[in-house]
């Protein structure tokens, strides 16, 4: 890739933080050298891609960018199970010194497409065979005319940039390379059922974190949308091959793929929002932004009728969770669209928010943050532990809500913890989701430990006899 190329990312029109010279804080620009900032460009391409399931994805370089791993997104799988193998060429020294790293990736691709029959193979770059002048745009080309399938470099060195560039690289690859390659299946009775017209939509930046997507599926089914693809959650490279056809397009993680809604929208005339699927609220809006966007009266009727019913069953079902939940307070510390589709989540089970984590999260994430926690919200940019435990005990936060990385700082603190990041078990998305985010949070609250743990160890206690 190069620095034009680069620079044509980091400056997209669809981002409030473009990296024009006159914003204060333009965080699309390159990192400085020796800056940490979450991962490298290939860690937000892999992350993008992944989860894109009969694809065999290729990690061309050192066995230290991500070798030995095992489905290391957490996002499941109706199907196929290859995306979670972590293949890898595993470049030595001795192939860097005799310059056999091209040798190598092509005999890697042939491995993988003899043991495991891809649909598809993708190729990441990565540091090393970038420095040393690999050429992976030839080899997947010879490889893709010799073996008969799609082999799709993704060009995405870790020292072009922050993670967040990586994940536009990943889009644009996408938009580039594999969008608009096949047509979808047609659908059987002139796309209509029970008297309804079916609808294509895509969603992009759903990842299917712990199955979460299939409490919205039914929903969207039973509205009579059909899902093209899920970029990239439990997709399939024929979907995403199809997404040109979609009528509208749900981004749902704006800070990762906006590049990929825009290029749809200008290539292909497809009109995109953003939404969430986390609480009551938003899922609800959600669903009323597609039917708008379509604009089928017999749609919008439906789906008013659908929001009804679950608003009603999930409020029910939630009563008794927020009998108990009612009032207590929370500090959330993630970043892009949870810190506001969270905060609405929690506040739909009567929790009080006192501060969220606004890291990676845009001006128009900030702007949705306000509206839930009104002008004085606390937002934290950079939060270490000793801010984050610091802003608990100051608020009064009786529970942290934050990624993996974050729950030692929290159990230090002796303060619950609950994982909200990609590594976390339980699926949040939708109304059902809010039932197991209820239960969660009142598991993790309620546990017994807290009282064992906050009382004073048994060699700190007064001795018999003393006062
Ligand atoms: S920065 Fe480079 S070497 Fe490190 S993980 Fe990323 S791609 Fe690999």
């Amino acid at each position: 890739m190069t620095p034009a190329q680069v620079a044509a990312l980091l400056d997209e029109p669809a981002c409030e933080h473009n990296g024009t010279k006159d914003r204060e804080k333009p965080v699309c620009t390159r990192l400085k050298p020796g800056a940490t900032a979450g991962g490298c460009s290939f860690d937000g391409a892999m992350i993008t891609l992944f989860p894109i399931t009969d694809v065999a994805h290729i990690v061309h370089g050192s066995i230290a960018c991500a070798g030995s791993s095992w489905d290391g997104r957490g996002a499941a799988s109706t199907g196929p199970s290859l995306y979670r193998l972590g293949l890898t060429t595993d470049m030595t020294e001795q192939d860097i010194i005799m310059g056999r790293g091209e040798k190598r990736l092509l005999h890697g691709i042939k491995q993988v497409v003899e043991r495991y029959a891809p649909k598809a193979v993708f190729v990441y770059q990565t540091c090393i065979p970038a420095l040393t002048g690999d050429n992976i745009e030839a080899i997947c080309q010879a490889a893709e005319e010799h073996f008969g399938l799609p082999v799709v470099p993704v060009d995405a060195a870790g020292f072009y940039g922050s993670k967040n560039l990586g994940n536009r690289i990943a889009g644009d690859t996408m938009v580039r390379r594999v969008i608009g390659a096949r047509e979808p299946e047609p659908l059987p009775d002139d796309g209509h059922r029970a008297g309804m017209i079916i609808h294509d939509i895509n969603l992009v930046g759903e990842f299917n974190i712990a199955g979460e997507f299939w409490n919205v599926l039914p929903l969207l089914d039973e509205l009579g949308l059909r899902v093209l693809c899920t970029l990239a959650g439990d997709a399939r490279f024929q979907e995403v091959q199809t997404m040109h056809r979609a009528e509208v397009t749900m981004l749902v993680c704006s800070k990762a793929l906006i590049n990929v809604a825009r290029l749809l929208e200008e290539h292909y005339a497809i009109p995109w929002f953003e939404g969430s699927f986390y609480g009551i609220r938003d899922t609800s809006l959600a669903l009323r932004d597609l039917a708008r966007l379509i604009a089928d009266p017999d749609l919008m009727t439906r789906t008013e009728t659908l929001i009804q019913r679950e608003e009603m069953a999930i409020g029910k079902r939630l009563a008794p969770f927020k009998a108990r939940l009612q009032g207590r307070k929370v500090l959330l510390y993630t970043g892009g669209v949870k810190s506001w589709s969270v905060v609405s989540a929690l506040q739909d089970l009567g929790m009080v928010v006192v501060a969220t984590g606004t890291r990676k999260s845009t001006e128009q994430d900030k702007a949705r943050i306000r509206k839930l926690l009104g002008e004085e919200a606390i937002m934290i940019d950079e939060g270490n532990a000793e801010v984050l435990l610091g802003l608990a005990r100051k608020q009064g936060a009786e529970l942290l809500i934050a990624g993996g990385r974050n729950m030692y700082t929290a159990l230090k603190g002796r303060l619950p913890f609950l994982d909200i990041n990609q590594e976390r078990e339980h699926a949040y998305a939708g109304y059902r989701g809010m039932v197991t985010l209820a239960e969660q949070v009142i598991a993790t609250l309620e546990s017994p430990i807290w009282p064992l743990v906050r009382n004073a160890a048994p060699w700190h206690a007064p001795l018999a006899g003393e006062a």
